[in-house]
């Protein structure tokens, strides 16, 4: 059992609150670690510590901060089955996946942006006899990073790593709800080198520590990962105080099966896309649009491999689907399977609870994956995010239809079309309204590539120069002769 703390100025420190919350394992029920539920006074000294540290970690040469860096990343390697471990407890995605995926890719956030800085430059312009111009790009102050509950480790240090290697000190939240291994992170900061109160890191719930975190007038900068309606929240304050801000927001994203896909070959990357980490990925496809010529066989296909995944026990390696992140959660996402019905959904397979689980997690929050079908697009099915293992399927008869469909939501995420006409895929994918679209693919990620959605999705983008710029302000400094 556990007591999280804050990480404040270089080391843990017990919050101002007496205020604790329990942190639960959503598979067994069972409460692995408590943490401090934070207030607005935690916040204002984490940001004292963070502006006390800026100066010194600006000037610090980047060979430097990019050693911290890359020694952080290693740190997470050798600490990845505990980290691995804590993840699965904590959220419920199987282990396979947080061990082999999500904390390297952690690893691999810190170390990409580690070597970024190195690489990157900026403009100079020659303005012939008159003078010169060359822009200056300047870390910040100090950045709040406030992150989701999904892929906590993962989207964790997709903000912290950029920032810091930028040369901003940090003030980060995780979720509430998944702290555990935000917190673990906190430690092994200490032991790579970086310097006290350069990262910060904060626990509580968003309503009271995000909000002063995103209207403390020393944090100039804030990138924010979670719900639409939060980040349209944390838009209007911080929109006033004339921040910068990255919003990373939700989806409802459509998965396009042209008719001349390889389905045998899609098959295994679809069902990926809709019921990896149970649907509770900002990039899950949740709405799959099939050509009506091959709509019947898809549906054998994909009925087939749906039925065939594996929900219980996410410690062991067969199993496909963990529970959803909590009850609460699960609840939600039922309500959302019911209102599909009122809608007049059929549902195709799953829309219930696994049954003859081992007793040890007969009483967290699994749900099996359900495909709903006979849904117009303007029902709220078909619009609104659910954030679970529930995907809707329609069928179309040609593909301006199908891009039409695909655009008819607020949200511009991500797409994923399968088709084995090229020009088809380039062309389709240029008329999609989304962040990011994969042809033939789906997460098929490289950090250097703009990370982010349109519409509701989201306003900026994270991951390479874009990252690089965000943390940055430029400076233009023109030199006459
Ligand atoms: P959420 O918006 O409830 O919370 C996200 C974070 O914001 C948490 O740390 C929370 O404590 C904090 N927060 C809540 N209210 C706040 C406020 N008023 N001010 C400041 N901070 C506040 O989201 P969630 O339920 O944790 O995550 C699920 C959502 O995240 C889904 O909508 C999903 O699509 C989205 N998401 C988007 C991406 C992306 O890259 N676009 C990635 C992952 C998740």
């Amino acid at each position: 059992m556990i007591d999280i703390q804050n990480h404040i100025g270089g080391g843990a420190v017990e919050s101002l609150s007496d205020e604790r919350q329990d942190v639960l394992n959503p598979a067994t029920g069972e409460c692995i670690a408590t943490v401090p539920i934070g207030v607005a006074a935690d916040v204002d000294r984490a940001v004292e510590a963070a502006q006390r540290a800026w100066k010194d970690w600006a000037d610090t040469p980047a060979l430097e901060r990019s050693g911290c860096l890359s020694r952080l990343a290693d740190l997470i390697d050798r600490n990845a089955d505990e980290l691995a471990a804590a993840e699965t407890d904590n959220n419920g995605k199987p282990l396979a996946l947080a061990r082999e995926f999500e904390v390297p890719r952690a690893a691999a956030n810190f170390r990409f942006f580690a070597g970024a800085i190195l690489h990157s430059s900026s403009e100079s312009y020659d303005l012939g006899e008159q003078g010169m111009n060359y822009t200056l790009r300047r870390p910040r102050g100090v950045a709040g990073c406030i992150s989701p509950w999904n892929l906590p480790l993962y989207l964790f240090t997709w903000k912290v790593a950029p920032a810091l290697a930028t040369g901003n000190t940090v003030v980060a939240k995780p979720s509430e709800v998944t702290p555990l291994s935000a917190y673990m992170l906190g430690e092994l900061a200490l032991e790579s080198g970086i310097p006290p109160g350069v990262f910060n890191i904060v626990h509580g719930h968003g309503n009271t520590v995000g909000a002063r975190i995103v209207e403390h007038p020393d944090v100039p900068t804030i990138t924010f990962t979670g719900g639409t309606r939060t980040g349209a929240h944390i838009a209007s304050v911080a929109g006033a105080m004339f921040k910068r801000t990255s919003l990373e927001l939700g989806g409802k994203n459509p998965i396009i099966i042209c008719e001349d896909a390889d389905l045998e070959a899609a098959m295994p990357t679809v069902v990926r896309a809709c019921f990896q980490n149970s649907g509770q990925i900002c990039t899950c496809g949740s709405r799959i649009l099939v050509h009506r010529e091959r709509l019947k066989a898809f549906m054998a296909r994909f009925l087939d491999a749906v039925q065939s995944l594996k929900v219980g026990d996410p410690r062991l390696p067969e199993t496909d689907l963990g529970p959803l992140v909590s009850l609460d959660h699960r609840e939600a996402v039922e309500k959302a399977i019911e209102r599909a019905r009122a809608e007049g959904a059929t549902v195709a397979c799953g829309g219930d609870r696994p049954e003859g689980l081992p007793s040890h997690i007969r009483n967290g929050a699994f749900l099996n994956p359900t495909v709903l079908m006979g849904l117009d697009q303007d029902t709220c099915t078909n619009q609104e995010e659910i954030f679970g293992p529930v995907v809707t399927v329609q069928g179309f008869d040609t593909h301006g239809e199908a891009v039409t469909r695909a655009n008819a939501v607020p949200y511009g995420l991500a797409c994923s079309i399968w088709t084995n006409d090229i020009t088809r895929g380039h062309r389709m994918a240029s008329m999609v309204e989304s962040g990011m679209t994969w042809v033939n693919s789906w997460m098929m990620r490289d950090l250097r590539t703009p990370f982010g959605g349109m519409k509701q999705s989201g306003v900026g983008r994270e991951g390479g120069q874009e990252a690089l710029r965000f943390f940055t302000e430029p400076r233009s400094i023109t030199i006459g002769y």
